[in-house]
C-alpha cells in the first residue's frame, strides 16, 4: 500500500506514522528527517537545505523531489511506502502521480491530520526528539524518561517563530493539495485532536486495518 500523510507541523504525522509503517510493513519516508540529517552531515545539499529549513520555508520543489526520487527507487520501497511530509505543494504532488505512473504504480490513500493551530503551537513548543531511538516526546502530554532528558534534542525550527512560518507555508502552499487528492477520491480526514492511541485508532480505521495487525 502506497500512503500519504498530510497534517500541519505538529499535526501528528510522524508519531502516527510509525504505528502505520508497524501495521503495513513498509518504510516511512520522512522528508523532513532527510533534509534534517542531510544538515547534520553538512554535505553541500545540507547546506542549501538549511537556509530553508531555519527560517520555516520550503525547500525548492525540484531538490525534494530528487530527494523522494533517490529513495522510492530503494528496494524497501517495492513493496509499498509512506510518505510522510511530502508532497508539500501541488507541484510535488503532480511530480509524485507522473514519477510513480512511469513505474505502473501510484498512490493509494492520502490520510489528512485535521488539528486546530493552538494545539499545534502546543505540540510544538514542547516536542523533544531522542536522537539515538528516534523517539518523539512532548514535556507534558508524553514526558520522557528522566535518565534520557540529558540528551534530547529540541528541533530548531519548533519556536514560536518558526512555526508561525511555518504554519503560513502550510496554509499557502500544502493546504491546496487537499481538494487535489479529494478530487481523485483519495482523500480521509481524521482528527488529529486527542490521546495518541485515540488517533491511532482513527487512522487504522481510515486505512481499513484491524488494530490487531498492528500491534
Ligand atoms: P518537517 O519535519 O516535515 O516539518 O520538515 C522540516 C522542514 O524541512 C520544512 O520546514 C521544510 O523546510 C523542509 N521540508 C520537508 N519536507 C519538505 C517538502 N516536501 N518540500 C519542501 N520542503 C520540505
Amino acid at each position: 500500500m502506497n500512503v500519504i500523510l498530510l497534517g500541519a507541523p505538529g499535526s501528528g504525522k510522524g508519531t502516527q506514522a510509525q504505528h502505520i509503517c508497524r501495521a503495513l510493513g513498509v518504510p516511512q519516508i520522512s522528508t523532513g528527517d532527510i533534509i534534517r540529517s542531510a544538515i547534520r552531515e553538512q554535505t553541500a545539499l545540507g547546506l542549501e537545505f538549511k537556509s530553508y529549513a531555519d527560517a520555516g520555508d520550503l525547500v525548492p520543489d525540484d531538490l525534494v523531489n530528487r530527494l523522494v526520487d533517490g529513495r522510492l527507487a530503494q528496494c524497501d520501497c517495492a513493496a509499498g511506502f509512506l510518505l510522510d511530509g511530502y508532497p508539500r505543494t501541488v507541484a510535488q504532488a503532480g511530480w509524485l502521480d507522473a514519477a510513480l505512473a512511469r513505474h505502473g504504480r501510484h498512490i493509494d490513500c492520502v490520510i489528512s491530520f485535521e488539528v486546530a493551530d493552538a494545539l499545534v503551537l502546543e505540540r510544538i513548543t514542547g516536542r523533544r526528539t531522542d536522537p539515538a531511538t528516534g523517539r518523539v516526546f512532548h514535556l507534558t502530554f508524553d514526558p520522557p524518561p528522566i535518565e534520557i532528558m540529558h540528551r534530547l534534542v529540541h528541533r530548531a525550527d519548533d519556536t514560536e517563530a518558526v512555526l508561525r512560518r511555518r504554519l503560513e507555508e502550510y496554509s499557502e502552499k500544502t493546504a491546496p493539495i487537499v481538494p487535489y487528492y479529494e478530487a481523485r477520491r483519495l482523500l480521509r480526514r481524521v482528527n488529529g485532536e486527542g490521546a495518541v492511541a485515540d488517533v491511532k485508532r482513527r487512522v487504522l480505521d481510515a486505512l481499513g486495518i484491524e488494530e490487531a495487525a498492528s500491534v
